[in-house]
């Protein structure tokens, strides 16, 4: 262990686990979400580099730690060439983070390739104030050599080194713990994958010896590539009680970005006192997948698109189902270490028109044929129903039908028939998707609808059918049915199904008001300049 400096056996004392980064053109912005804040998190990066006059805020900043006495502040001016936003000399940076070390801030961080220009002394300048140092590296790249960046940074002796390479996958998350652990002893080291592969680090970075970490104030607010909002941290992924004991489970997929499983399964845990985590695991390979899950004790997957069938070939067993149906949505890693596969979503389609109807002998006609197709028509059959498939493509229509003992339908013959239950498993009315309804209001001869696309909440379909009177099933029902049978196979309780249905609508209501919002500004987003962001 490194001899502490006075500066270090301060921060002991006043840094928090989750550090959050206060963005702002003028310096009163960024006091009016520094002091909301600060209620919350009292450990703040205020990002000068962000500011048009840096120089001229730190007054007022300091006056903000005189009125915030328990603030920590961190003062960061990074330049626009190691992915800040100051576009001012070195000196000039040197000079606004002096001025910023005896205004009150606790640390400054110098990015590596500052500290490399300085002269020698400048830093010590800057050090003799008493401030506490970081030295920061960023690559927006890729995660490569971190002990080599780790001995470039070793000679100016910081108290705290920040190295943030990208994961580019999953296991440069790996990479980046192993090196925290093995560092652990050696020095006080802040380290975060950045982009979208990366979250596994921002959350689980603290269980392999970060200091802490870094949120974004607000969604939208992120400093760097795949930041999370500080109030997502704290209450969803319950950062401040991950410990060794926490289980860690995921969803994997590619995109993966906007999945709600993360905030329904998390809820679902806090809610039931359930010691883990779920994490969005960003990846465009199986093998990726396969890595980490090898390198970190992960319980269990809920594994999405485009995993859902090439995961069955790597699994010690999977359940009936699943194996006719080709595609699995769940991982459980059992004791003796192996992984086991289930289906879902079978489930999360069969469960609530079990809620509605006797599907023996019903007649049923599924919209489409991929993979939630697929789970419809096998668990429907599985139950006795007469299924009748419509899809774009009448080869895969055909050997789906071949495949299920089901029958295929044209279009034309859908209006002339009457079913018990019509389900679309196909993305048409999906938000974003602008491809033209599959049926229209007279094709509706049916006593339910069932509409497996869950965004947004009312979809054309479920509008048609609501007009026509007809009795609807919404795809957040299949949403949070499939997620409630993976809870119950990974932890052998009961999920909490009203609270994962209550946060997941919330959800989706914030998304399409954010996305309403967002479109009504959409003129003004063509005016900024676009610049690269660090954590
Ligand atoms: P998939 O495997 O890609 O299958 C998509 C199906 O939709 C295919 O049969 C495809 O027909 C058809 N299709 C796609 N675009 C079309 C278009 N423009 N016009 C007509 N048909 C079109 O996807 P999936 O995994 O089955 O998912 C389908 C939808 O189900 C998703 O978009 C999602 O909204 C919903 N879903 C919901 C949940 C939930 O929990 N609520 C879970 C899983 C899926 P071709 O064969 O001609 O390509």
């Amino acid at each position: 262990m490194p001899t502490p400096t006075a500066a270090t056996q301060l921060l002991r004392t006043r840094i928090g686990k989750v550090c959050v980064a206060i963005t702002g053109t003028t310096a009163v912005e960024m006091i009016e979400k520094a002091s909301t804040v600060v209620k919350e998190t009292p450990f703040l990066e205020f990002r000068l580099d962000y500011l048009d006059k840096p120089l001229n805020a730190i007054p007022k900043l300091k006056q903000f730690f005189a009125d915030n006495t328990a603030a920590t502040g961190i003062a960061t001016c990074r330049r626009e060439e190691n992915g800040g936003k100051f576009t001012g000399t070195l000196a000039a940076e040197m000079e606004i983070l002096c001025k910023a070390a005896v205004s009150g801030f606790h640390i400054v961080d110098v990015e590596l390739e500052s500290a490399e220009a300085l002269k020698k002394g400048e830093l010590q300048k800057l050090r003799d104030t008493g401030v506490a140092l970081i030295i920061s590296h960023h690559d927006f790249t890729a995660t490569k050599d971190l002990d080599k960046i780790y001995e470039r940074m070793a000679p100016f002796q910081p108290d705290l080194y920040k190295i943030v390479p990208t994961a580019k996958n999953l296991s440069d998350n790996v990479t980046l713990m192993r090196f925290m652990e093995r560092m652990r002893d050696e020095a006080n080291i802040i380290g975060i994958c950045m982009g979208d592969a990366g979250i596994i680090s921002r959350v689980l970075g603290l269980r392999a010896g970060s200091a802490f970490t870094f949120a974004a104030a607000t969604p939208g607010e992120e400093t760097g590539p795949g930041q999370i909002a500080a109030r997502t941290l704290i209450e969803t992924y319950r950062i401040d009680q991950v410990d060794a004991a926490t289980k860690v489970y995921g969803v994997a997929g590619n995109p993966i970005r906007s999945s709600l499983s993360p905030i329904m399964m998390n809820t679902a845990f806090r809610r039931e006192t359930v010691n883990a985590v779920y994490l969005a695991l960003q990846t465009a390979k199986v093998s990726d997948l396969l890595k980490l899950v090898q390198e970190m004790p992960i319980q269990g997957l809920s594994v999405t698109m485009p995993h859902k069938q090439e995961i069955m070939a790597h699994l010690e067993k999977t359940d009936p189902l699943s194996a006719k149906i080709g595609a699995c949505n769940t991982v459980l890693r059992a004791q003796d270490g192996k992984l086991y596969g289930f289906n879902t979503d079978v489930a999360g389609i069969i469960g609530p028109l079990e809620k509605r109807m006797s599907l023996r002998g019903a007649k049923a006609l599924v919209l489409g044929a991929g993979g939630a197709a697929r789970a419809a028509v096998f668990g429907l059959r599985d139950k006795g129903a007469d299924v009748f498939i419509l899809n774009r493509t009448a080869d895969t229509a055909q050997k789906l039908a071949r495949q299920s003992g089901s029958k295929t339908i044209k279009k034309e013959a859908v209006a002339k028939t009457e079913f018990d239950v019509i389900i679309n498993a196909t993305p048409i009315g999906m938000a974003g998707q602008k491809a033209a309804p599959l049926l229209e209001g007279k094709d509706l001869n049916t006593k339910l609808v069932f509409d497996l696309v869950y965004n947004p909440l009312e979809t054309p379909l479920i509008r048609l059918a609501r007009q026509q009177s007809i009795p609807f099933i919404t795809g957040v029902e299949m949403f949070v049915q499939q997620g409630a049978r993976q809870f119950e196979i990974w932890t052998g309780k009961p999920a909490p199904e009203e609270e994962m249905l209550r946060v997941v609508i919330h959800s989706l209501r914030q998304q399409a008001e954010a996305a309403a919002s967002e479109s009504s500004q959409e003129p003004d987003k063509t005016a900024g300049t676009k610049r690269k962001k660090a954590s």
